[in-house]
């Protein structure tokens, strides 16, 4: 019998098929269990993020949303459905996650994401996760991480396209190196182009498997790259990026 470590028979048994993975094993599982990540945003991409995060057996997930479930939600974002129309979605996405796995522990933030708060709730976590829809929230949550020397995976979609990378301080780019400025005000968005609900899947499912991996210490991180998805030719293509030393965001920092 391979040792189950900490786990108690029902764990060993749920958790089995990570645990029969190379670089995983009981102390992999026994990682996961201690880690705690935080996403931003319960939609599109948090959807895919916080199902495949909890099922994997992080030990702590924090969400933050301030918005409730509308109908035209519940084309991508799977972890809401019809009973939850007009509930916020952190309480919603709370339900599903809790259903899926009870050893789940669960900070619920109904609330935007906002610069003056955004670093006293990041510091508690150990990854963060971009799962918001806009450009100012990603500016926030880049500029909190490089402030608290946190790793965060960045996801964007549009259209039938895609795209992740991961940001760890001091290591690689950080989100402005790569999107400096405003985009331009004609710049299409979701609401405007649409979104292929299973783009958003495949760009979380990247994400969680970027913070599984930096947690399990384990495999090739996607920083320096830029991973993308173009769904109408179904092509993966990946995009080389350097930090840039006049970067006025993260320059500053180691
Ligand atoms: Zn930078």
């Amino acid at each position: 019998m391979p040792s189950t470590g900490g786990l108690n028979a029902e764990q060993a048994q749920r958790y089995k098929r990570n645990i029969q993975l190379a670089g995983v094993g009981t102390e992999g599982q026994e990682r996961l269990f201690r880690a705690s990540v935080l996403q931003v945003g319960a939609g599109g991409l948090g959807s895919p993020v916080a199902f495949y995060l909890a099922a994997a057996g992080i030990g702590r997930i924090g969400l933050v949303d301030s918005d409730t479930v509308s109908l035209s939600n519940l084309q991508r974002q799977i972890l809401h459905a019809m009973p939850d129309l007009g509930r916020p979605k952190v309480i919603s996405a709370g339900e599903k996650l809790k259903a899926l796995n009870p050893d789940l522990k669960l900070d619920i933030y109904q609330e935007t994401f906002r610069r003056d708060s955004a670093a006293d709730i990041i510091k508690n976590y150990d990854f963060i996760i971009d799962c918001t829809d806009n450009i100012p929230s990603r500016h926030i949550i880049n500029e909190a991480c490089l402030k608290m020397n946190k790793p965060f995976v960045y996801g964007g979609v549009l259209a039938w396209a895609g795209q992740a990378f991961t940001v760890i301080p001091g290591k690689g780019p950080c989100f402005r190196c790569i999107f400096r400025g405003e985009p331009p005000p004609d710049a299409p968005t979701t609401s405007e182009v649409g979104i292929l609900g299973a783009v958003a899947g495949v760009i979380g499912v990247l994400q969680a498997a970027e913070a599984l991996r930096f947690i399990l210490g384990t495999g090739e991180l996607l920083v320096g790259r830029i991973l993308v998805y173009d769904a109408l030719s179904a092509r993966f293509c990946e995009v080389p990026v350097e930090r840039d030393p006049a970067c006025p965001e993260c320059s500053g920092y180691r």
